[in-house]
């Protein structure tokens, strides 16, 4: 069984898509120039609602974690390991990390991103540890 499919709507659509591609997008204001995630309308410092998509690295660090046990939904495998990533672009990105073992987890663990593929031919980014090779 395969991740359930991400939620599509206007303002996020074009994170998917790219996802989709194999891609880390963010949405970057048009008027100030900051990157912003999750994608929503409007720019929370200038209120500018024009922006564009720009491609990220893709690699980051351990913001934060936690080890999942419960409540457990067939598609995934336990425990699962819900990670904050602060990316090198300073976006912070809600996540899965896989490839390591929970009591391996650690603040400031350099990771990047990995796709996770869903229903629906979709495909969700999640983190690896540097260096890993899944
Ligand atoms: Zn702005």
């Amino acid at each position: 069984m395969t991740r359930p499919a991400p939620t599509i709507t206007d303002d996020n659509r074009g994170f998917w898509e790219a996802a989709h591609d194999g891609r880390l997008v963010s949405q970057q204001c048009s008027g100030c120039g900051q990157l912003r995630h999750p994608p929503r309308p409007m720019c929370p410092y200038c209120h500018s609602i024009e922006h564009e998509l720009v491609e990220l690295a893709g690699t980051g660090t351990v913001y934060s974690y936690a080890i999942l046990h419960h409540p457990q939904h067939p598609a995934f495998s336990y425990p699962v390991i819900a990670v904050l990533v602060d990316l090198d672009e300073g976006v912070r990105l809600l996540s899965n990390l896989v490839g390591v073992e929970p009591g391996d987890v650690h603040i400031d663990m350099p990771v990047r991103v990995t796709f996770d593929e869903t229903e629906a031919g979709m495909a969700v980014p999640v983190f690896e540890p540097m260096g890993s090779s899944t």
